[in-house]
């Protein structure tokens, strides 16, 4: 492939050396064009002044100050070697002080007389302003750093702010040039957009607030627009997808219907109908399946997949982890195989034959049903008449990761399925022409988790009320937020309190231990013992969070739950209750809790229904961060915002509509290599239907 400019390599530019490059490279940055669309999460606004003092100060209160001072005196405080560099300046507006910690050195330039730009964080301390984060340079006609706004980057590994804009200058020096508009003229003019050349360079280094606005809007606009395009193509194409219309003969479904130990939901049933009715339509199924946790999804999906495999079709189906992944495929062979579905299980810790025998008997047709990990999309895997494919908890897979597997059919029906709601208009927007269904009602018998809340240093109390229901025979999970001792973060780790759990607190009762860097087969070996009760406690990080299902388990014990976020709390949550006993959660929180923590946790509290806990969250944090919405891979663009910016997204689309309709060829399919880097964020859905 022809080499562009910007798809010249990093270190192609002056002072980007190895290290720097594996430090871009892990936030995916290897070529010019990556390096200039990687945007400033923040800006330091260094032109307007901002004297010491401008308005009155609350006590905790931090300020910004952007001021030229003069040195008054300095003085060393504490002592031998704790000593620490304390340095009086003022402005115009009053004194103020600089302690220098671990920076002793700056005495031989802080020296009284002198005069500096200063830009830095203020507060009081001991009835004093002083700051002890603060930047500085030489009073001069053109300061280097002073009288501008600079750009704040994202940052990995070790990479300096000071390198990155040094290498984003440098880059936009010698390959600006090269940038190209991308937008139609007419929508150009129409928005008074700025050229892509004049957007870029002032989102990086803004001539002032205004034009970095206007930069901001433009690219947030044009990235838009080509999301929209983007999912328009394929809503279109996939219009043009006819097939006729089947009928499908229901006998392996009522079948197994008739076994199941109990009813279907009311729900449940309307579901089923509205897939069998899509599945049956000229055009394949897009349909998102929402539904609180353990409200019977993967039933449905299994259900649903029996039509496909009585009409000779395979069935794909996918989840997010092994861990899933693995029990998803148990309850299909215990409610399938009865039948005579063949049920297969892949993902990349299946090596060699198995692997070599799985993917033969998929080409031939002899298994139907799928099921895995994201391994279902590797290359090698492929289908002998794929008919449907199954998404669980969708919001875990990238776009791309998602949809990858849909070149594995040949027109074939998606079912994505999510705990997580999306507002019904922004997901008609985003994913285009989706159809929605909505699972409201657990099955019944289902009792509510009791959830308590207790401070850090009444745990005595959780581990008494833990103790009296394993002595009933019933389990508990334990989570924590780190795997193991951090000498950074003074919290509760996975792998002492195993240790803990396991000799002082609950020795009589056996217990494992689950993270994400236990292997493949020690976590499967610990999770089948915890199903089959042979092991009473789990001990885990949060990636217990999704789906597993123990109906025994009926405690959910959080500490720091003011660590996790409210969607995490309620799936984690969402483990225990799974049976008809009543269970309960306990989340354990330090104190110090941050305004949102105490909220959050009050929220979890009085609600259960996850649909109400998003709506929450949502009155809590504003529409920017919806928990879950934004996670999810249709969501992670790279500077506009799907809800910040909804308005601008709903104009965007109708602009792309209409160019679609009347003169779909105007806009050519290839790309730019800067659009290059845009397409393969994981919000856009393009090309994905069509083979990938
Ligand atoms: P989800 O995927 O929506 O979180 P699951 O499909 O894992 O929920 O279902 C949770 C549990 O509820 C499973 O053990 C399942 O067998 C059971 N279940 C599903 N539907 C019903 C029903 N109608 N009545 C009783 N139990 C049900
Ligand atoms: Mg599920």
């Amino acid at each position: 492939m022809f080499l562009g400019e910007l798809e010249q390599p990093v270190n192609s530019l002056p002072g980007i050396g190895p290290a720097s490059v594996r430090d871009l490279s892990s936030m995916d940055i290897r070529t010019i064009a990556d390096l200039l669309c990687h945007f400033p999460r923040d800006y330091e606004n260094r032109m307007e002044q901002k004297p010491l003092y401008s308005q009155l100060l609350a006590p905790e209160e931090t300020r910004t100050v952007n001021t030229v001072i003069k040195v008054i005196d300095q003085e060393f405080i504490g002592w031998g070697r704790k000593q620490t560099l304390k340095v009086r300046v003022s402005d115009e507006s009053g004194e103020a002080f600089l302690v220098c910690f671990g920076r002793n050195f700056l005495a031989d330039t802080l020296k009284p007389g002198r005069v500096f730009y200063l830009y830095g964080k203020f507060n009081y301390r001991y009835n004093q302003l002083q700051s002890s984060t603060f930047e500085f340079e030489p009073w001069s006609e053109v300061p280097k750093k002073f009288g501008k706004i600079l750009p704040v980057y994202p940052l990995a590994g070790k990479l300096a702010q000071a390198t990155l804009r040094k290498a984003i200058h440098g880059a936009f020096q010698q390959y600006g040039k090269y940038l190209e508009d991308e937008v139609p003229p007419f929508l150009a003019e129409k928005y008074a957009l700025m050229p892509k050349h004049k957007a870029i360079r002032e989102v990086h280094f803004p001539e002032n607030e205004k034009s970095r606005e206007e930069a901001l809007r433009t690219l947030k606009y044009e990235e838009l627009f080509y999301l929209q395009i983007a999912i328009g193509r394929r809503t279109r194409k996939r219009q043009e997808q006819t097939r006729i219309t089947r009928t499908f003969a229901d006998s392996m479904r009522s079948q197994v219907i008739q076994r199941l130990p109990f009813d279907l939901t009311p729900d449940q049933k309307t579901v089923l109908q509205e897939i069998q009715q899509d599945i049956s339509g000229v055009h394949p199924m897009m349909r998102l399946l929402q539904g609180d946790v353990g409200s019977g999804k993967t039933l449905v999906a299994f259900l649903s997949s029996l039509l496909c495999i009585e009409a000779g079709l395979q069935v794909a189906f996918m989840a997010p982890t092994e861990l899933l992944a693995k029990q998803h495929a148990g309850n299909a062979s215990l409610y399938l195989e009865p039948v005579g579905v063949r049920v297969g299980f892949l993902s990349s810790s299946i090596h060699r034959e198995g692997r070599k025998n799985l993917i033969k008997a998929l080409a031939s047709g002899e298994v139907h049903l799928l099921i895995g990990t994201h391994a279902l999309f590797s290359g090698d895997v492929r289908f002998n008449n794929l008919g449907m494919i199954v998404v669980d908890e969708q919001q875990r897979f990238g776009v791309l990761q998602r949809l990858a597997v849909m070149g594995k059919g040949k027109v074939p029906d998606l079912l994505m399925m999510t705990a997580t709601p999306i507002p019904r208009t922004m997901a008609l927007t985003v994913f285009g022409d989706i159809d929605i269904s909505t699972i409201h009602t657990l099955p019944p018998g289902r009792k509510p988790v009791i959830t308590h809340l207790a401070r850090e240093g009444n745990e005595e109390k959780v581990y008494v009320r833990v103790r009296e229901e394993l002595k009933k025979g019933n389990q508990a999970y334990f989570v924590y937020p780190l795997i193991r001792q951090s000498e950074k973060l003074d919290l509760k780790d996975t792998e002492t309190m195993f240790q803990r759990i396991s000799r002082e607190l609950f020795p009589d009762f056996p217990a494992g231990l689950i993270h994400s860097r236990v292997s493949e087969e020690e976590k499967e070996q610990t999770m089948e013992a915890f199903t089959r009760g042979k092991i009473k406690i789990l001990v885990a990080t949060s990636v217990v969070e999704v789906g597993v299902d123990v109906p025994a388990a009926t405690c959910m014990v959080i500490e720091h739950a003011e660590r996790f976020g409210l969607s995490a709390l309620h799936q984690l949550r969402g483990r225990v209750g799974r049976g008809e006993k009543q269970s309960y959660a306990f989340l354990i929180f330090s104190e110090n809790l941050t305004d949102d923590a105490r909220l959050r946790l009050k929220i979890m509290k009085e609600n259960s229904d996850g649909f109400r806990i998003s709506e929450e969250d949502l009155n809590l944090r504003g529409p920017g961060d919806i928990a879950g919405v934004r996670q999810s891979g249709y969501f992670r663009l790279k500077i506009a915002d799907i809800i910040r910016d909804f308005e601008l997204l709903k104009t965007a689309k109708k602009d792309a509509g209409q160019i679609l309709d009347t003169d779909p060829g105007l806009l050519s399919e290839e790309h730019t290599a800067i659009r290059e880097v845009l397409l393969r964020s994981p919000s856009f859905p393009d090309e994905l239907f069509d083979g990938g």
